[in-house]
């Protein structure tokens, strides 16, 4: 099938910044890439534009009651400097689930492939190269129908803009401290945990803030009904290396099912690696520490890729995981997906969309 995307090029190509020093989403591209959604319509007038600001209602229901969902994913460039894009499938597939979860229209993921690449394409030139760095790319939806009655949108725009990012460590992978969150929750089963909208993120500055006061870079959130399960880092997915298996928190609904995660499980699993994902409790964790099992502890997503734990403050008692270093394990797995994403390590389960 073939899509009709025009495209409008820009005629003034910005200034680029210094490549050596982006850090995260402050720079962004020569072009975006929108579709609008009115009832009746569908999904139309998908267009490739200059990236600009954009106009809405203040009445959006976006700005009111929330209903919007985004993605984040990532396209590298090899040594050869040909272009790949990492699993966009999932992204899109997730966009789709989110979509449904806070009643947005699906959107036809052959279209959204086909803008990626376009879009890709056309600013080829912004995706950095050097080691670490890549295009970070951020799809979105928000509700624009101006009426401020509580109920789904009858107007949405999808849009897609794109960000050069630096290396998320400078020199090699670094653990952070995390403080294990007793009061806030992030998400309950049947809430909107699992998709990923604008609204998860907002409620989890409080807590991120009140961590970061503390002298911790992120927090464990435990479930929101027993409040001693273990379910994400901040916002990443968590694992434990536990004596001679991988534990991870099952998809409980309250979960993000996040791409790397699923990378990483496969990769133990063709390693060899026995992974579990189940549920686990903070007692658990205290108890494999007290006795030595607990070994390794990282947060995985699409930003840090492997984000090494190498402290885990839980009531005021510090479990300093594997003496505050980066685990082999976590060294490991970085060194291998990074390296897939890169084109310097084979690729063998067709992770890359060149
Ligand atoms: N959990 C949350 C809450 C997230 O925002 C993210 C980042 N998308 C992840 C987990 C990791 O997901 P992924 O590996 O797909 O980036």
């Amino acid at each position: 099938m073939s899509y009709s995307i025009s495209i409008e090029r820009t005629s003034a190509l910005k200034q680029k910044p210094d490549f050596s020093q982006l850090g995260f989403g402050k720079y962004f591209t020569d072009h975006m890439f929108i579709v609008e959604y009115d009832d009746g319509e569908g999904w139309h007038d998908a267009r490739i534009v200059p990236y600009q600001p954009i106009s809405l209602d203040p009445a959006a229901k976006v700005f009111h009651y929330g209903q919007t969902v985004f993605e984040g994913m990532k396209a590298y460039k090899d040594a050869e400097g040909k272009v790949a894009l990492f699993r966009p499938f999932k992204n899109l597939q997730r966009l789709n689930r989110s979509n449904d979860r806070l009643s947005i229209p699906a959107i036809d993921e052959g279209l959204a492939l086909e803008a990626l690449k376009q879009l890709v394409t056309i600013d080829e030139s912004w995706i950095p190269t050097e080691e670490g760095t890549s295009l970070y790319i951020r799809p979105f939806v928000i509700s624009t129908q101006a009426a401020l009655g509580v109920s789904p949108s009858e107007k949405y725009l999808f849009m897609i803009i794109m960000s050069p990012v630096g290396a998320y460590y400078r020199e090699g992978i670094n653990p952070v401290s995390i403080y294990v969150e007793p009061q806030y929750v992030r998400a309950v089963p049947g809430g909107v945990g699992n998709a990923k909208t604008g609204g998860n993120y907002a409620s989890g500055l409080k807590a991120q803030e009140e961590a970061s006061d503390k002298g911790y870079s992120q927090v464990l959130w435990l479930d929101g009904v027993h409040r001693k399960y273990i379910e994400e880092v901040g916002s990443m997915n968590v694992f434990f290396k536990l004596a001679d298996k991988v534990v991870t928190p099952a998809l409980s609904g309250s979960i993000l099912d996040g791409v790397t995660r699923d990378s990483v499980i496969q990769l133990l699993k063709y390693w060899n690696i026995e992974v579990e994902e189940r549920a686990i409790s903070i007692d658990e964790l205290v108890e494999a520490y007290r006795n030595g099992t607990l070994e390794e502890a990282f947060g995985t997503g699409t930003a840090a890729v492997i984000s090494p734990v190498g402290e885990l403050n839980w009531q005021g008692e510090r479990l300093i995981l594997n003496g505050g270093q980066t685990g082999p394990l976590a060294a490991k797995l970085y060194g291998f997906v990074t390296g897939v994403q890169r084109g310097a390590v084979e690729d063998p389960f067709g992770w890359l969309l060149k």
